[in-house]
């Protein structure tokens, strides 16, 4: 896997050689107009010397070339480095959307009624607390319970039930877990959609 303090590593290293091009290339510039005046003055005075600044401009001219090749080769490697940071990322996400849902698969399986087996929602399978055993069914099964056996005792551990109500924490577990699950499945398909377009 690509490192992220790798990448950052390069990207300012390209910035620092960036700025450097074009400083130098500002330097050259400045120069490079001195240089040809100082030519051509030179030959005005019939100085038979070679007018060396023309020519190490040219060769500076070879050297930016080659500066600006290397640069742009620097630039295309980062790029293809994000790109490949990018898709690394939403695999992962893919697989945490994955690993997620069959864990909350699990935890919808483990908070159904133990008489029914629905899952405790509301209306009819709104989750019930007793008290004081603290046991909990749906409000469905604990009332054709009362009604069947016309005894108000838990069904689980046949403790008398002083009370009963809606056991809210639950119930915002289990409302919070449904809607996370419709979450990751819309996380899952934009990723899916995502990957199929950039052919990763
Ligand atoms: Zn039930
Ligand atoms: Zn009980």
């Amino acid at each position: 896997m690509a490192d992220m303090a790798e990448l950052k590593r390069k990207r300012e290293a390209w910035f620092a050689q960036r700025a450097a091009a074009q400083e130098r290339e500002r330097v050259l510039q400045e120069e490079g107009g001195a240089a040809v005046d100082e030519a051509v003055h030179a030959r005005s005075e019939d100085d038979p010397s070679p007018a060396m600044g023309v020519l190490s401009l040219s060769d500076s001219d070879v050297l930016d070339r080659i500066t600006e090749r290397l640069t742009s080769k620097l630039k295309e490697e980062l790029r293809s480095e994000v790109r490949r940071e990018e898709q690394e990322v939403s695999r992962k996400n893919i697989q945490d959307s994955k690993k997620m849902e069959g864990w909350l698969a699990g935890e919808l399986e483990q908070t159904t009624c133990p008489i029914c087996y629905e899952i405790m929602q509301p209306p009819q399978h709104t989750p019930t607390l007793l008290f004081p055993c603290g046991h909990t069914f749906c409000a469905q099964c604990i009332s054709s319970h009362i009604k069947a056996n016309h005894r108000h005792t838990c069904p689980y551990c046949r403790k008398k039930i002083e009370s009963q109500a809606p056991n809210m924490i639950l119930q915002q577990l289990i409302d919070g877990f449904a809607e996370r699950k419709k979450e990751a499945a819309a996380c899952l398909d934009r990723e899916g959609k995502f990957l199929a377009v950039s052919g990763g």
